[in-house]
C-alpha cells in the first residue's frame, strides 16, 4: 500500500511525503509520484505529521484487563457506590480496579465480604501492588498462596486476602479471560501512539503468548518493547526485549550488595537495567549499586518519583534514562498533597531539574495506573496541578515541546534525539488537525487526526 500526504508540516516547513509499504519512501515539495495507481492521498492541509508517539512505560495486559474491569477509584465516591459499581459486574469474578482509600478506607476482608458476598471479588489497589480479595474468592485461590511475605497473614496465619506484587502467581488460580488487546491497540493509535515499551516484569509464557498473539492478527498494531521479557526466550515479529525491568520493593528493600549481583547478572547477559525507584531510599540505593557495578548506556530509572537535590547530576554523571509520569501530578495530585511529605513535594516526579542536570528524560503513561493521554501528560508536564486545580510545589514543570520530545525518542533511548521523518525510516506516523505550534500551545488528543504504523492507516474518531 502507498500513501502520499499532501502538504503536510514536517521540521516547520510545508511538503509532501509518500509511504511506501511500511517505509517512508520520499519527502519534498509537490511530490509527482510516477504511478498514481493503488495511491491512497491525504490531504493534510498544513497539519504537523510527526514521527508516531513511543509510550516507553505502559501494562498491556493490566491496560486490557482494566478496560474490562469495575472503576473503583475516586470516581465511585463511598462505600455504596462501590458495592453497587461491583454488583452490577457480570461473570463469576468481579475485578475492580483502581482502588484508593478515599473511597471506602481500609478495604479489610470484614468489608470486603459485605461489599459482595455472593461471588468472588478482588479489588486491585492504585499502585496496582495489591490485591484485595473477598473470602469466598481466597479460598479458590489457596492452592497458589506462597510462604513468602506477600501473602499477609493474620496472627494465626491465615492468609487475610491481601496479596502484593501477585498478580503472576495469582494467574493460574483464575479463569482465563479473553483480554481484548484490539481495544487497546485502537486506543493507542487514537492518541497517536505507534510504539510502546511494555513495564511489566517477569513475564510469563501466558502472557508472551497474548502478546505475540495480538500483534500477530494485527489486534495490537503497536511495536512493543518488553521490559519483562524473560532471558533467552524467542519473541514474536515486533516484539522485542527492552532492559530488565527490577521492581525495587520499598517496604523490603534489597541490600546493596543483592542490587549489585543482579544488576552484575543482567549486564552479563548483555542486557540493561529499567529500576522500579518511588522513593528517594530506593533511587540512592540504585545510582549506589549502579556506580558499583558500572552503569551502562541504556540502563534506565523507572519513575525516579522523588529525587531530593543534589542527586541528578549524579544521575547524569552514570548516564541513566529516567522514565518519568508528569500527569500522575494530576491524576494523584490530591492524594499527593496529603500524603507526601511537604519537604518532598517539590522534589516530586521532577523533570526540568533532571534536563538541567543533563539526564535524558522521557514522559510516560505507567497506564492503567496513570492516564494513558500523551496530550494530557504534555499540558500537566507544563503546569504541575492536581485534577483539582491546585499547583503542586517545585521548579519542574518543562514547556508541551519538551515533554512531547520524549515521546518522540526511540524505544531503545528514551529522552534521546527526537526520531525524524526522513527517507527510509519506518512509516510509524501521528498526523494532527493542525500545525504544530498551534498543538502545542494547548495540546490535546483531539487534535490527532490519522495515525500510520508500518504504513497502515488508523483514522482518528
Ligand atoms: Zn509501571
Amino acid at each position: 500500500m502507498r500513501v502520499l500526504f499532501r502538504e503536510v508540516e514536517v521540521a516547520a516547513e510545508r511538503v509532501d511525503v509518500l509511504v511506501d509499504g511500511s517505509r517512508v519512501a520520499a519527502i519534498g515539495r509537490r511530490l509527482q509520484p510516477e504511478d498514481e495507481q493503488g495511491l491512497e492521498v491525504v490531504d493534510g492541509r498544513g497539519g504537523a505529521l510527526l514521527p508516531g508517539l513511543h509510550d516507553h512505560h505502559v501494562h498491556l495486559l493490566a491496560l486490557a484487563a482494566a478496560q474490562a474491569s469495575v472503576d473503583c477509584g475516586p470516581r465511585v465516591r463511598d462505600k455504596p457506590g462501590l458495592a453497587s459499581a461491583l454488583r452490577a459486574a457480570e461473570g463469576a469474578w468481579v475485578r475492580g480496579t483502581g482502588y484508593h482509600q478515599s473511597v471506602a478506607g481500609d478495604l479489610d476482608r470484614q468489608v470486603r465480604d459485605e461489599l459482595v458476598p455472593d461471588r468472588l471479588v478482588r479489588v486491585q489497589h492504585r499502585s496496582g501492588a495489591l490485591w484485595m480479595l473477598n473470602s469466598r474468592a481466597l479460598e479458590v485461590v489457596s492452592g497458589v498462596l506462597d510462604d513468602s511475605p506477600d501473602v499477609e497473614r493474620d496472627q494465626d496465619g491465615k492468609p487475610t486476602g491481601r496479596l502484593w506484587r501477585y498478580d503472576a502467581r495469582l494467574r493460574p488460580a483464575l479463569p482465563q479471560v479473553d483480554l481484548d488487546l484490539a481495544r487497546v491497540g485502537q486506543t493507542l493509535a487514537e492518541y497517536g501512539i505507534t510504539g510502546v515499551t511494555d513495564a511489566t516484569p517477569d513475564l510469563d509464557a501466558g502472557a508472551l503468548s497474548l502478546l505475540g498473539g495480538a500483534l500477530a492478527r494485527g489486534d495490537l498494531p503497536q511495536s512493543v518493547m518488553l521490559l519483562g521479557a524473560p532471558a533467552g526466550a524467542g519473541l514474536a515479529p515486533r516484539l522485542s526485549a527492552g532492559p530488565v525491568k527490577l521492581l525495587l520493593r520499598d517496604h523490603d528493600l534489597p541490600t546493596f550488595r543483592d542490587l549489585s549481583e543482579t544488576i552484575a547478572t543482567v549486564h552479563g547477559t548483555g542486557r540493561r537495567v529499567a529500576v522500579h525507584c518511588v522513593s528517594s531510599e530506593s533511587l540512592v540505593l540504585t545510582l549506589a549499586a549502579l556506580e558499583q557495578v558500572g552503569a551502562l548506556q541504556g540502563d534506565r530509572i523507572e519513575h525516579a518519583a522523588v529525587v531530593p537535590p543534589g542527586i541528578a547530576s549524579w544521575v547524569a554523571a552514570l548516564g541513566l534514562a529516567v522514565v518519568t509520569q508528569p500527569d500522575l501530578l494530576r491524576s494523584r495530585g490530591e492524594q499527593y498533597l496529603h500524603e507526601v511529605d511537604p519537604a518532598e513535594r517539590p522534589f516530586l516526579y521532577p523533570f526540568r531539574s533532571l534536563l538541567s542536570a543533563g539526564v535524558r528524560v522521557a514522559a510516560s503513561s505507567d497506564a492503567p495506573y496513570g492516564d494513558l493521554d500523551p496530550w494530557q501528560a504534555m499540558r500537566t508536564a507544563a503546569r504541575r496541578t492536581s485534577a483539582a486545580g491546585e499547583t503542586l510545589e517545585g521548579e519542574e514543570t518543562v514547556s508541551p515541546a519538551t515533554a512531547l520530545a520524549g515521546y518522540l525518542s526511540a524505544a531503545t533511548d528514551p529522552g534521546g534525539t527526537p526520531r525524524r521523518i526522513k527517507s527510509g525510516a519506518a512509516a510509524d506516523l501521528c498526523l494532527l488537525h493542525v500545525p504544530l505550534a498551534e498543538a502545542l500551545r494547548e495540546p490535546a488528543a483531539e487534535l490527532v487526526r490519522l495515525t500510520s504504523i508500518a504504513g497502515r492507516l488508523h483514522h482518528s474518531p
